[in-house]
């Protein structure tokens, strides 16, 4: 469980790079430029980083101060929750920083997930990538899971998970090449208050058929505060809005 994150997929977050954009449907309430609002009083590296509405200025701050020893244990850490570390803005430098301290740190994993795969791929394509990343796209819906997952399995992480949270349609992750190879996939309903939309019980069933049928491990993490629960799967199954908490079986050390 996460210590210093509510985010129940990892143990724990670290942020070099705080500050984005929205770039995809998914982004319309996110949840880590209400945080900076919310702190920003509290945490300086968080301030002119978003409007009066609390939406992102697209102002990115780079914040090495995060690079502070870690415990002799190993964990998994998610890296950048508070940003998208491949936005356009951010500097090679930066990333190249990032990457030093993951190879400082063997003992440990980190995930990346980012909503720009295409400067993950040409990041990667030029740095070594460490057999302690796993590495991450969202896909909110059908058009963002067919544009990102192809360019994630381009690369050949440790773990290579996709994150569907907010869902906000059905998914058919079959008509996407090589998506059996992908390891989790993570699903979950937006939780935004009264603007959150709707997600059906029907979709995740679909995604959990998908990833059983293929051997894909399956976190449900939330169903958010707009579920709709309308199918028989969840009746027959009992699932108490929990479903299934899986992790990849591989998980600190590579394949
Ligand atoms: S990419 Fe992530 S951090 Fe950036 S606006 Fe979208 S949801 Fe928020």
């Amino acid at each position: 469980m996460a210590d210093n994150t509510k985010i129940t997929w990892t143990d724990g977050t670290i942020n070099p790079i705080v500050g984005c954009k929205p770039v995809s449907p998914g982004c319309a309430n996110c949840y880590a430029a209400e945080m900076a609002h919310r702190f920003k009083s509290k945490v300086p590296v968080y301030q002119g980083l978003t409007t009066e509405q609390g939406k992102w200025t697209g102002k990115i701050r780079f914040n090495p101060k995060v690079f502070k020893k870690l415990p002799k244990k190993g964990r998994l850490w998610f890296l950048c929750s508070m940003s998208d570390m491949f936005h356009e803005d951010v500097l090679d430098e930066w990333l190249n920083d990032i990457m030093d301290f993951v190879e400082m740190n063997p003992q440990h994993t980190f995930q990346i997930l980012t909503k720009r795969p295409e400067r993950m791929v040409e990041y990667f394509s030029q740095h070594d990538l460490p057999f302690n990343v796993w590495l991450g796209v969202t896909a909110e819906n059908q058009e963002m899971a067919e544009e990102r997952i192809p360019q994630l399995l381009r690369l050949d992480p440790t773990v290579a998970f996709v994150s569907i949270e907010p869902l906000l349609e059905a998914i058919d992750l079959s008509v996407i090449p090589n998506s059996n190879q992908l390891d989790w996939v993570i699903v979950g309903g937006e939780k935004a208050g009264r603007r959150s939309r709707q997600m059906s019980s029907k979709w995740v069933d679909s995604l959990a058929n998908f990833c059983g049928n293929n051997d894909i491990a399956f976190y449900f993490k939330q169903w958010g505060t707009n579920p709709l629960i309308i199918s028989e799967q969840f009746f027959q199954t009992d699932y108490s809005f929990s479903y299934c908490t899986d992790f990849p079986k591989v998980k600190a050390h590579g394949k």
